[in-house]
């Protein structure tokens, strides 16, 4: 069951600095480049959770930010 990451990235805010999460693979990112959470998205289960975040590097964050799904067109 394919979950809509785009209809609800824009309504979903980072649990720890209120950010926009941008969808990446398998993940939701934070849009803040001070923050750059990573927050899993687990059998389709997005789990916006701090405790199951991770920080990513700022090279990390720019490659999936940058390579987001908008290319589908
Ligand atoms: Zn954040």
């Amino acid at each position: 069951m394919a979950f809509e990451f785009e209809a609800i990235a824009s309504l979903v805010k980072c649990p720890g600095c209120g950010a926009t999460l941008i969808p990446a693979e398998n993940a939701l990112i934070c849009a803040n480049p001070e923050h750059r959470f990573s927050f899993p998205i687990l059998d389709g289960i997005p789990l916006l959770l701090a405790e199951e975040a991770q920080e990513l590097s700022t090279e990390e964050w720019t490659a999936m930010t940058s390579s987001s799904t908008h290319q589908q067109d």
